[in-house]
């Protein structure tokens, strides 16, 4: 057989190459894009090497066989559906022994299988082929360059071979692990608008007979015998309970709509935040709760859609009587600071953990475990009201004290005509 074991690699390659060597590192440290990486790493071990060609192979962690990846022969990749076999391959051998070789004559070598030649229409000669490892030094496939131009293939060769394969091995499983990433991410998204389209159709399914029970129930409670006014006013706060969860569901739909169907508005936005408190809230009157309003003397003018606005901030309003005990104030404040609008909805109730100061305005999240919830919600508002403010080119965010109380503030550009 015409293996011939190299020796250990010793720093016998010359300054040119490791200039070489170092800039190729420095390309393969930046790709992202597991199949141009590849391409990149072959044509620079041809080059490198001074090969007709170079390929690489790849391990299926499944199969346990490798796989042509990339081969600078076969543009197309037909080689990639030739499964190779640990046992009895050239490229098997050098990942089994972990070490280079070099096969000065494969058609003398009995583990040579001439299909891959066949399959591409090309007569390989020699192989230098170097174990390829990723960044835990477990052997992930082989590197190979065919056919040495002028003369054979050197120690030199082996060990800028062995160098390449190093780099190319650490950038080939990071960018695998980002393109795993990126999928995941992808899926995750897709997901998640499953799930958001599911809550837009049941929501609306759910109004339905939603509207039906409550007409039913108001008709009675005029109607009937006054002795079950008690029972009807259960079911009707039992209604409108379910009517405000429906509502969180719905809002939904103007984040997912976006920016395009905002029906932008220039307005003040003192008289929104008025509007919140034009009708007293029963929560807080049955909780008297004080909620105050402080407002500048001037107008604050705002380029809003008036209803999604009024959509975020009844959201913040509404955990703030939520989340606030009998007795407690609410304060809510609107102020000028430089070209921005502040309104800030301020509560004496039982506050935030510093660690879910952000974490509360993702969909879903809630600070209380959801089997062990004392209050009611879907754990959606802050998020709707995060977005809807976002759309507007604004932020949103959280300042609290536990026990003591929470601050939400909204930031809006002040909007002036030019
Ligand atoms: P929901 O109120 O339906 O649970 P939100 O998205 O409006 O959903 O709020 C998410 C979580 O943030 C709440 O479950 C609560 O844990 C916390 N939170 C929101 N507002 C307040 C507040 N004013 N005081 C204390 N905790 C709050």
């Amino acid at each position: 057989m015409s293996t011939q074991p190299l020796t250990p690699p010793s720093p016998t390659i010359d300054a040119p190459r490791l200039a070489r060597l170092v800039e190729i590192s420095r390309v393969l440290n930046s790709a992202t894009n597991v199949d141009e990486l590849l391409h990149y790493i072959i044509k620079q071990a041809a080059s490198l090497t001074d090969s007709e060609a170079a390929s690489i192979l790849l391990l299926d962690p499944h199969t346990r066989e490798l796989h042509f990846r990339a081969a600078s022969n076969s543009p197309h990749n037909t080689l990639t559906d030739i499964p190779i076999p640990l046992d009895n391959s050239i490229a098997g051998s050098i990942l089994q022994q972990n070490r280079p070789m070099l096969i000065a004559d494969v058609t003398q070598d009995p583990r040579w299988n001439p299909d891959v030649s066949q399959a591409i229409n090309f007569q390989t000669k020699s192989i230098l082929g170097v174990p390829m490892h990723d960044a835990d030094r477990q052997a992930m496939g082989v590197l190979e360059a065919l056919n040495k131009q002028h003369g054979r293939f050197t120690r030199q060769d082996a060990e800028t071979l062995t160098i390449l394969a190093d780099i190319a091995g650490v950038a080939i499983a990071r960018a695998q692990l980002a393109e795993a990433l990126q999928r995941a991410y992808r899926e995750l998204n897709e997901l998640d608008q499953i799930k958001t389209d599911f809550i837009a159709v049941a929501s609306h399914e759910l109004r339905t007979p939603l509207s039906v029970i409550m007409g039913y129930v108001s008709f009675l409670r005029e109607e009937a015998d006054p002795a079950l006014a008690d029972q009807l006013d259960t079911v009707m706060d039992a209604a409108v309970h379910l009517r405000n969860l429906i509502q969180d569901m719905l809002n939904l739909r103007y984040v997912d709509a976006g920016e395009s169907t905002l029906d932008l508005q220039p307005w003040d936005l003192g008289q929104v935040v008025r509007e919140l408190t034009a009708v007293p809230d029963e929560t807080a009157v049955s909780r008297r709760q004080t909620i105050t309003t402080h407002l500048p003397a001037a107008p604050t003018p705002v380029l809003i859609d008036h209803d999604v606005m009024h959509t975020a901030f009844t959201n913040l309003l509404d955990n703030a009587i939520k989340f606030t005990p009998a007795g407690g104030q609410i304060d809510l404040r609107l102020e000028q600071r430089g070209q921005e609008a502040w309104f800030s909805v301020c509560d004496t109730g039982i506050g935030i953990p510093a660690d879910k100061l952000e974490w509360i305005f993702k969909r879903f999240c809630q600070v209380e475990p959801a089997l062990r919830r004392r209050y009611e919600g879907l754990g959606l508002g802050l998020s709707i009201a995060k977005d809807l403010v976002e759309l507007h080119n604004g932020r949103i965010w959280a300042e609290s004290t536990l026990e003591q109380g929470s601050t939400f503030t909204v930031a809006l550009p002040l909007y002036s005509e030019v």
